[in-house]
């Protein structure tokens, strides 16, 4: 799960990390009040008002219908009424960057931080490397631009170590960070200090990534986090109740929200194959068949072992109500899941929502014989298939003709 770059900077900032004052709003009057206060508390003539969506790049990320010389998602501004007139102009409207894709993101709040004072801007994550078993650190000086064009372009300005969970963060690491990341005197010790604090929340709050860019030092020799962007393990959120109140629904797939509520495990993807597939392991080798004969899945669904009449009901829907979709497989083994379950509930959830793309069903294992029946005597149009080839070579042969 993914969250605001606010929120990271609070969840961080419980660890004792060092980040900028700043208050997140939703609304030109809310801006305009949060600089007030902002100006009050700290005495800035700076502030930067920052576009709140689930995609980096936003500094140079593009608004629509404000054409190309328009400011971007992250603007320095220095006065509470530029903040309030930006804040104007930005909220509601779509942003672009090129991690949103070509349909952007609609910014819906804002983050009105104090300016900071640049020297430096230098690059720092932390990232669970499944290699190693451990908490790998990347550390690099060119902070501020996209590492991907760094590692690229200067492989050899990305010094990556790693930490051992079972140990944890020694005066060790500390040192290699400094020399990472060129820091001297105190900025070294500040650096060293940091390292402990974001391991801490890393750890902590089962985090699976943390990635800052820029850290920053100040023009008087403070290490700042000035952008933060953290994801979550899924599977540990049910002990992190404070976490996942952060989610933020409007930055997801509404249709794997939906599949979330009923326990499916959803993923969409880019292809014209809807799949409905029992079990995580078929479902993959669904979407490599359906490749394989000249076809892309639209989606990755795996109704689970238990699946009742509901739930199959409820992942047809999903199924059908992405455009993209021209034809849906359906590929049951029923081992737990009894084949007359899978069919009642495909044939309930054609006749609630109707089909308007070929199906083609493949059923195999518990009941098998009875669920084909139940098929058969439906009268609905529905393409049998007698095992898994078969069955991707019907649905791409119904689909692209
Ligand atoms: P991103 O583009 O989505 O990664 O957003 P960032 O939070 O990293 O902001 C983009 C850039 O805006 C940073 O790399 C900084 O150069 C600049 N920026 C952000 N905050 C400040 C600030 O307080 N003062 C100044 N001068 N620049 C800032
Ligand atoms: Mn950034």
């Amino acid at each position: 799960m993914n969250i605001h770059e606010h929120q990271a900077k609070a969840v961080l900032k419980e660890f004792g990390v060092a980040v900028p004052r700043g208050f997140a709003v939703y609304s030109p009057d809310e801006a305009l009040k949060a600089a007030k206060d902002l100006a009050k508390d700290t005495g800035t003539k700076v502030f930067v008002v920052k576009s709140q969506i689930h995609a980096g790049g936003r500094g140079k990320g593009k608004f629509e219908g404000l054409g190309a010389d328009a400011k971007g998602g992250v603007r320095v501004v220095f006065s509470p009424e530029d903040v309030k007139s930006n804040a104007d102009e930005m909220l509601g409207r779509v942003l672009v960057t090129h991690q949103t894709g070509p349909a952007g993101k609609q910014v819906n709040r804002l983050y009105i931080e104090e300016g900071a004072d640049i020297a430096k801007e230098l690059y720092l994550s932390l990232l669970v490397d499944r290699v190693s078993s451990r908490v790998s650190v990347v550390a690099s000086t060119e902070g501020g631009m996209d590492i991907e064009d760094v590692a690229h372009n200067t492989p050899e300005k990305i010094h990556t170590f790693t930490i051992d969970p079972a140990t944890g963060v020694f005066p060790t690491h500390g040192r290699t960070l400094a020399k990472a990341l060129g820091l001297k005197g105190d900025v070294a010790k500040q650096g060293a200090k940091l390292l402990g604090q974001l391991y801490a929340a890393f750890n902590a709050k089962d985090m699976d990534m943390l990635e800052i860019n820029p850290l920053i030092i100040t023009g008087d020799d403070k290490l700042i986090v000035l952008d933060a962007k953290v994801s979550f393990d899924s599977n540990s959120l049910f002990r992190h109740p404070d976490i996942f109140a952060l989610r933020d629904e409007t930055e997801e797939d509404q249709k794997e929200i939906e599949a979330s509520k009923y326990d499916l495990s959803y993923i969409a993807l880019d292809g014209e194959i809807g799949c409905m597939v029992n079990g995580a392991g078929l479902a993959m080798a669904t979407l490599d068949i359906i490749k394989l004969y000249g076809s892309e899945p639209a989606n990755f669904l795996d109704v689970g072992g238990g699946a009742t009449t509901e739930k199959v009901t409820a992942a047809f829907k999903i199924i059908t109500s992405d455009p993209k979709v021209k034809g849906i497989l359906v590929n049951i083994f029923g081992g737990i899941m009894k084949c007359d379950i899978i069919a009642e509930g495909v044939i309930a959830a054609v006749k609630e929502v109707g089909l308007k793309v070929p199906l083609v069903v493949r059923l195999e294992g518990t009941n098998v014989e009875l669920g084909k029946k139940i098929i058969n005597e439906s009268g609905l149009n529905v393409i049998a298939a007698n095992d898994l080839a078969d069955a991707a070579a019907k649905i791409v042969k119904a689909v692209k003709g």
